[in-house]
């Protein structure tokens, strides 16, 4: 991608109500821009981003047997009646039509559609197990919404639903979904930092789980078992304070932000649905039901606030939007070497953002480079007589190679 006909560009600051480092460094850099308090807009070089982080995801939900779906957002307040939420889900944004005066709600999650959906199609023990998921946009009347792209007001969910003839089925399946996300986590590189972590199970289940990623700008505090990694959240701490695997008391206390949560849902949703199955016999019982979530702009922001410095982002390399950050320094010269080098490596497979600009000094070029974090610096300038400066946006060090050096540099790593 040319660089001088992105029509978005960097900036020197951030909007002054801006907080949170993820945001303030995506819309520095043109990733993303705010509409308002919580809802942003993903500009052209963060669509790459959250598409990898989608891809990464759905990837891993195929693997889990999971069909994708896409349902609406515009939900009748009937099937939000059905389960009683109408009244008590806090974060419903609701409505009334101007026309008819029927009430409407925002989607916030979907077990009121997709539990419906279900009964429309799953008859008898035959039809069972099933999963499907979808990547879709959730509304969520959030009290406060500053902590950027970690809590929107409007956002992306990848929220997956399991349906089992029994509960031996779902337990079975939640510990693969377990074992996914765990995948997914350390794909985007947050594996290290994110915990299994113990939570409520509502009324339903003795616990759900949360995958809690370690940020000082995270707005949950959980608790630590340094000898199983895992943790536990503040609902579990109030009516155990040890660690469920080995007893450990010694938890240690930090802050997190939950990037995805996984709970057995039975038949809290079949029931009231009537969601129902035939067995082998001719009775008819509830499905039993998961639910499983990630949300991706809250992933994409807590990706920026762990790999970030005081020149800007870090992109790990499985999200970046581009691979290499192709700098031209000087100008016709080399030009013409420099567009054949571009042409070369996209002709490779590089995915590569050349900054062609005219109107941007050396130092601006660096400065944005910086700022927009992709993983590989590329430098053409006349100084290096036809050789290409390559450098790691996390490394100091810069080395002077041939053209097809790298390119093969930028294709094997
Ligand atoms: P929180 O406690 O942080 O408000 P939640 O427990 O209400 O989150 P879930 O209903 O479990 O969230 O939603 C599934 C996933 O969707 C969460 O694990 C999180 O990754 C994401 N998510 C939830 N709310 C938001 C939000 N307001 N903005 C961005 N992502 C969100
Ligand atoms: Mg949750």
């Amino acid at each position: 991608m040319l660089q001088n006909e992105l029509f978005t560009k960097t900036k020197r600051e951030a909007p002054k109500d801006e907080e949170a480092i993820n945001a303030q460094l995506l819309i520095r850099a043109g990733y993303v821009d705010k509409l308002m308090a919580g809802v942003y807009t993903f500009l052209p070089l963060g669509l790459r981003v959250f598409k990898k982080i989608e891809n990464i995801i759905r990837k891993e939900m195929e693997n889990l047997g999971g069909q994708e779906i896409l349902m609406p957002s515009l939900h009748q307040k009937s099937n939000w009646e059905t389960t009683g939420r109408w009244e008590t889900y806090d974060s419903l944004f609701r409505f009334t039509s101007h026309y008819s005066k029927i009430d409407y709600a925002l989607g916030p999650t979907h077990e009121e559609v997709v539990s419906p959906l279900l009964g429309k199609f799953v008859l008898s023990y035959k039809d069972l197990p099933k999963y499907v998921f979808q990547i879709q946009n959730k509304f969520r009347d959030e009290k406060r919404a500053k902590s950027g792209l970690l809590r929107g007001r409007e956002f992306f969910m990848k929220d997956l639903y399991s349906f089992h003839k029994d509960e031996a089925d779902l337990d079975n399946y939640y510990e693969k979904v377990k074992k996914a996300y765990e995948k997914i986590f350390k794909a985007v590189g947050l594996g290290k930092l994110t915990y299994l972590t113990f939570a409520s199970g509502g009324t339903f289940s003795k616990y759900s789980h949360e995958f809690q990623t370690l940020t000082q700008a995270g707005e949950d505090i959980i608790y630590i078992c340094d000898k199983c990694h895992i943790a536990v959240n503040k609902e579990i701490i109030e009516e155990q304070s040890a660690c469920p695997y080995c007893g450990n008391k010694n938890l240690r206390q930090d802050k997190a932000v939950e990037v995805g949560n996984i709970f057995k849902l039975k038949t809290k949703y079949s029931e009231p649905f009537n969601l129902r199955y035939k067995d082998e016999k001719g009775d008819l019982r509830d499905v039993i039901m998961g639910c499983y979530g990630i949300g991706l702009n809250r992933l994409m922001g807590t990706i920026v606030e762990i790999y970030n410095d005081k020149n800007g982002i870090i992109w790990p390399e499985s999200v970046t939007p581009f691979k290499a950050h192709l700098l031209l320094l000087g100008q016709e010269k080399i030009k013409t070497q420099a567009n054949k080098f571009y042409n070369n490596l996209q002709k490779s497979g590089v995915e590569i953002l050349y900054d062609d600009r005219k109107d941007a000094s050396p130092g601006e070029k660096f400065k944005d480079a910086d700022l927009i974090g992709i993983p590989y610096r590329l430098v053409i300038s006349e100084k290096n007589k036809g050789k290409i400066e390559i450098k790691k946006r996390n490394f100091n060090k810069v080395k002077l190679l041939s053209e097809k050096e790298a390119i093969k540099c930028l294709t094997i790593s």
